[in-house]
């Protein structure tokens, strides 16, 4: 593998976020968002998960843009059962110590929602252990593969059903570092 490498653009259909789009839409968010906790960071703390790893680099941006005072966690979450198909289960590690999480307003940082099963099962946890508020931001949205109802609060683009990489989405760990958003090549993944 890699013994003929020559670019990884190479195995893309199109790109469909430039790095410019990607920076317009962090600085919408990062504004909607200071607006949204502005108020509440002067009573509660302002805490940001992030979902480990395909946020890694939509997190970093990120709060770059906020003017706020506000911790940053990561957690990682995978769903287990055959390769193929998820079980709906989901699997959490490195889940914050709940104390720093009690009463915090907590914002979820996802990088594409797809079933939303992941985002609907943090969402209950971090309310069970006394989170004050827990909302979602993802970078990607992809309303028609939903199978639970999740409202989103914060929403970079909406995206058809199509598989996508960069910007910290990966294909077999592969392809997290392009700075734009991308379709891979059919040929690549089947
Ligand atoms: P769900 O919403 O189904 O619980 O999980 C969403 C997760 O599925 C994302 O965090 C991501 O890891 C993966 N995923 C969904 N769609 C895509 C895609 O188009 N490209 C990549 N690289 N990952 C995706
Ligand atoms: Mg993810």
């Amino acid at each position: 593998m890699n013994s003929n490498f020559k670019s990884l653009s190479q195995d893309l259909e199109s790109v469909i976020f430039s790095e410019a789009e990607i920076d317009s839409m962090l600085d919408r968010l990062a504004k909607e968002i200071t607006e949204r906790y502005r108020e509440s960071v002067l009573e509660r703390k302002f805490v940001l998960v992030s979902v480990l790893k395909g946020s890694f680099i939509f997190i970093a941006d990120l709060v770059r843009k906020l003017d706020l005072p506000c911790e940053v966690f990561f957690l990682r979450t995978s769903s287990y059962g055959s390769s193929t198909v998820s079980s709906g289960t989901v699997n959490v590690e490195g889940f914050p110590d709940a104390d720093k999480l009690k009463n915090a307003d907590v914002l979820l940082v996802e990088d594409i929602l797809d079933s939303g099963r992941t985002l609907y099962k943090l969402s209950e946890i971090f309310r069970t252990i006394g989170a004050h508020s827990v909302r979602i931001c993802t970078m990607l949205d992809k309303p028609a593969r939903r199978v639970v109802p999740i409202e989103v609060d914060f929403k970079g683009f909406e995206v058809e059903d199509q598989f996508l990489v960069g910007f910290g989405l990966d294909y077999n760990e592969i392809y997290r570092n392009l700075p734009y958003i991308a379709v891979l090549k059919k040929e690549i993944y089947s």
